[in-house]
């Protein structure tokens, strides 16, 4: 998997900052922008959002390109509805069964379990270039492609959605190949935003209990450790 944050709204702290002061200042948001420093944002920022007025946070945005990744992750991915995608097409990219495919570290694990899935991706490739040789169009023998088809994506989500996210995926309730690709797009919005992000990440982070319930993992000191900065 590769993870990598391509663009992000230039001084995003600065900007949402400056949105957060334009509701309370006579100044315009141009001026509050030009003359607020990095660390009177983060206090802004700490301040605003720790009243609910979230929103400001959706003026700065995050783009990633993510690749290599298993078409299972991105089924769960596109269901976030407040990000954007663009993602490869399987009408226009052939599937190659070469590296092609993803294999979870649970069957990798295992000697037999290794060996049934390589057959099966064997005989799906086979199968699907024979359906090319007779002529059917990718679009269409593509249908008997599996979910370990490697993708890739590129994705669009202002700060507020990456937290939500953050809070879904990067669980350890979440499957493990979506929870990899939140914590290391987390990893790499921190660096550029790190008062936006303190305390993003699952949501006993910030609550300081699970919210799970009977299917807590169970380990939320553990958790707590690894995402608290
Ligand atoms: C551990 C786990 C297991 C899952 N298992 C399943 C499963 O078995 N089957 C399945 O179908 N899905 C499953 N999902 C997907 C889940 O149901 C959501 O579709 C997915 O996590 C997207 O989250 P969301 O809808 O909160 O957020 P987003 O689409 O990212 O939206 C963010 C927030 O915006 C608001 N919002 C967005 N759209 C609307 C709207 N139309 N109306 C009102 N508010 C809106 C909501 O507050 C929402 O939380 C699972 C997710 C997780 C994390």
């Amino acid at each position: 998997m590769l993870v990598k944050l391509l663009r992000c709204t230039p001084d995003p702290e600065l900007l949402c900052a400056a949105a957060a002061l334009t509701s309370t200042r006579p100044e315009g948001a141009s001026e509050l922008f030009e003359t607020i420093d990095s660390k009177k944002a983060a206090k802004v920022i700490k301040n605003v959002t720790g009243y609910g007025h979230v929103s400001i946070i959706e003026h700065a945005t995050f783009t990633f390109s993510v690749e290599g990744v298993s078409r299972a992750l991105t089924h769960q991915l596109v269901r976030h509805r407040l990000a954007s995608f663009t993602q490869q097409s399987q009408r226009y990219v052939p599937y190659d069964s070469n590296a092609h495919y993803v294999v979870p570290i649970s069957v990798e694990a295992s000697k037999e379990a290794s060996r049934e899935f390589g057959e099966a991706m064997e005989k799906i490739s086979g199968t699907y270039r024979r359906l090319i040789d007779l002529g059917i169009p990718l679009e269409d023998a593509r249908y008997v492609l599996p979910n370990a088809a490697k993708t890739n994506v590129l994705l669009t989500m202002n700060a507020r959605e990456l937290k939500h996210f953050f809070k879904v995926r990067c669980c350890e309730r979440a499957q493990w190949e979506i929870r990899e690709l939140a914590t290391e797009m987390l990893r790499q919005v921190k660096e550029v935003a790190p008062t936006i992000f303190k305390d993003a990440g699952p949501e006993c982070v910030e609550l300081d209990y699970c919210p799970e319930g009977a299917l807590t993992c169970g380990r939320i000191e553990e958790v707590q450790k690894k995402f608290r900065t």
